[in-house]
């Protein structure tokens, strides 16, 4: 209805692929999901480093726990929501 609806289906978003209608081409889809790098993901690697973990610096980078998911229509590749860790 409105162009501020896609902040409502970011509540529906999890990490994983979800099952939404899209805002902008009103399809039924199965979002596409692709993983960011936070604030988050850097202040781990940063505290690794200082933990002296040097080889494990990058692992934040590498794991999709400690980074967001972003969800975006196949169809119109349209960003949908992003979940937040
Ligand atoms: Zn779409």
């Amino acid at each position: 209805m409105d162009k501020l609806a896609t902040r409502v289906v970011t509540a529906t978003t999890g990490p994983e692929p979800a099952q939404v209608v899209c805002p902008t081409c009103n399809a039924e889809i199965v979002t596409e999901i692709e993983h960011q790098t936070n604030t988050k993901t850097h202040i781990y690697a940063l505290l690794l480093c200082l933990a002296m973990c040097w080889p494990c610096a990058c692992m934040p980078y590498c794991c999709a726990s400690c980074r967001d998911t972003v969800h975006r229509c196949p169809r119109c590749k349209s960003f949908i929501g992003v979940y937040r860790r």
